[in-house]
C-alpha cells in the first residue's frame, strides 16, 4: 500500500510555495516591509524584516521546506514549468492532472492561474491555464498525437458556498452526481471545444466576467481542459483540471469557513489515499467530491501552489498558509 510519503515520493504530489513582491501602491507606500526570504530552492524562511525599525512584533524565524519555493523574482513561466508542465506529460500519459492555487487574497493566485489583471486591459497570455494550454496544443501537433486526431473540450465553473455554477453558461446552478461506474458527473456542464489557446483565453475572459465576487475576491474555480478521443476510445480519457481558491477580505466569514472546510476535506483525502484507507471522504465537501477522479486514478498527479504575499502585516495569516500547505503527511 501507497503511504503519504510515497504519494510524494513519486511526485504525486506536489506542494508548493510562490511570494509575490511587495505591492507599489498599497504596500510599500505603508511602509510595510518584507518578512519573507527564500534562501534555496525549496525553502521559506519568515523571519524578522531586515530594515532596522520600531517592531510592533516579535516575529520568530521559522522555517518551512516544500518541493519547490519560488521568490519574488520568478515569472510565471518559469512557475508552470515546475508546477503545471509535468501534469501536462501526465494527462498525455492518460493520467489525470490537478493544479490549484491556494492563499489569502491578494496573494497572487489570479496572478499566477489566470494571468495579469492588475491594469484596464486583462492580460490572461501568461497565466498557467494559457501556458498549459499552449503545450496542450503543442503536445497535439506531434505525429503520434495528429494521428489520433484528438478534440480539447474546456470548461469553467465555480464552486461558491458549496453550490456549483457554470461560469461558460450564465451561472447555470449545477448539480453533481455519480454515475453507476462512480464517475463522479457535474450534470450538464457546459463543454466547449477549444482548437487553440486563444480559443482557451476566450473562455478565460468570459468566465472571468461571471464570476461571484469579482476576480480579486472569488471563491473556488476550476476549469478542466479535457481530452476525449474522437476515433479511438480505448485511449481512455485524458484529464486535466485547474484551480484557484481563495479566502477573502470581503467575503463574509461564513464562505471563508467554506472554503478552509473545503480544504481540510481535501487534505483529509489525500492523507486518506496516502494511507490506503478504504474510506476516503470525498463527499465532505463539493471541492473534493468534483476533483475526486482526479486522485483516485493510477496516474493521478496533484501540485498545490501555495501563494505568501510577503509583508509584515499578512504575516499572520502567512503563516497559516504555510502551515496548511507544509503538513501533508
Ligand atoms: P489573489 O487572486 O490571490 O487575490 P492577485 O493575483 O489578484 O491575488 O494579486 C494581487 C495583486 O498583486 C495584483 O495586483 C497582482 O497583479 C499582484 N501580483 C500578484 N502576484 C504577483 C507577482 N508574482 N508579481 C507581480 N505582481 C503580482
Ligand atoms: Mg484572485
Amino acid at each position: 500500500p501507497l503511504t503519504t510519503a510515497d504519494l510524494i515520493e513519486e511526485h504525486r504530489i506536489c506542494v508548493c510555495v510562490r511570494k509575490r513582491p511587495l505591492n507599489k501602491k498599497s504596500e510599500l507606500s505603508m511602509k510595510d516591509l518584507d518578512v519573507i526570504t527564500i534562501p534555496s530552492k525549496d525553502v521559506v524562511m519568515v523571519h524578522e524584516p531586515k530594515q532596522k525599525v520600531d517592531l510592533t512584533r516579535y516575529l520568530e524565524n521559522q522555517t518551512f521546506r516544500f518541493d519547490y519555493a519560488f521568490d519574488d523574482s520568478t515569472t510565471n513561466e518559469m512557475v508552470y514549468r515546475f508546477t503545471a508542465r509535468p501534469l501536462v506529460e501526465t494527462i498525455f500519459e492518460r493520467g489525470m492532472a490537478t493544479c490549484f492555487a491556494y492563499g489569502q487574497t491578494g496573494s497572487g493566485k489570479t496572478h499566477t492561474m489566470g494571468g495579469d489583471f492588475s491594469g484596464k486591459k486583462q492580460d490572461c497570455s501568461k497565466g498557467i491555464y494559457a501556458l498549459a494550454a499552449r503545450d496542450v496544443f503543442l503536445m497535439l501537433k506531434k505525429p503520434s498525437y495528429k494521428k489520433l486526431d484528438l478534440q480539447v473540450y474546456a470548461a469553467f465553473f465555480e464552486i461558491y458556498s458549496g453550490k456549483v455554477f457554470d461560469l461558460l453558461n450564465r451561472k447555470a446552478k449545477l448539480r453533481v452526481l455519480e454515475d453507476g461506474k462512480q464517475q463522479v458527473q457535474v450534470v450538464g456542464l457546459q463543454e466547449k471545444e477549444v482548437k487553440c489557446t486563444e480559443d482557451v483565453l476566450k473562455l478565460i475572459e468570459v468566465g472571468n466576467s461571471c464570476r461571484t465576487s469579482g476576480q480579486t475576491s472569488a471563491n473556488a474555480t476550476a476549469s478542466q481542459p479535457r481530452r476525449i478521443p474522437d476515433h479511438s476510445p480505448e485511449e481512455g480519457k485524458m484529464h486535466g483540471k485547474g484551480a484557484d481558491t481563495s479566502s477573502a477580505d470581503r467575503q463574509t466569514r461564513l464562505e471563508g469557513a467554506e472554503i478552509n472546510k473545503s480544504l481540510l476535506a481535501l487534505k483529509e483525502c489525500i492523507r486518506a489515499l496516502g494511507r490506503n484507507k478504504p474510506h476516503t471522504p470525498f463527499r465532505a465537501s463539493k471541492l473534493t467530491q468534483v476533483l475526486r477522479d482526479s486522485f483516485i486514478g493510477e496516474n493521478s498527479h496533484t501540485c498545490m501552489i501555495a501563494t505568501i504575499a510577503p509583508g509584515m502585516t499578512s504575516c499572520e495569516t502567512t503563516l497559516n498558509t504555510l502551515r496548511y500547505a507544509n503538513r501533508w503527511e
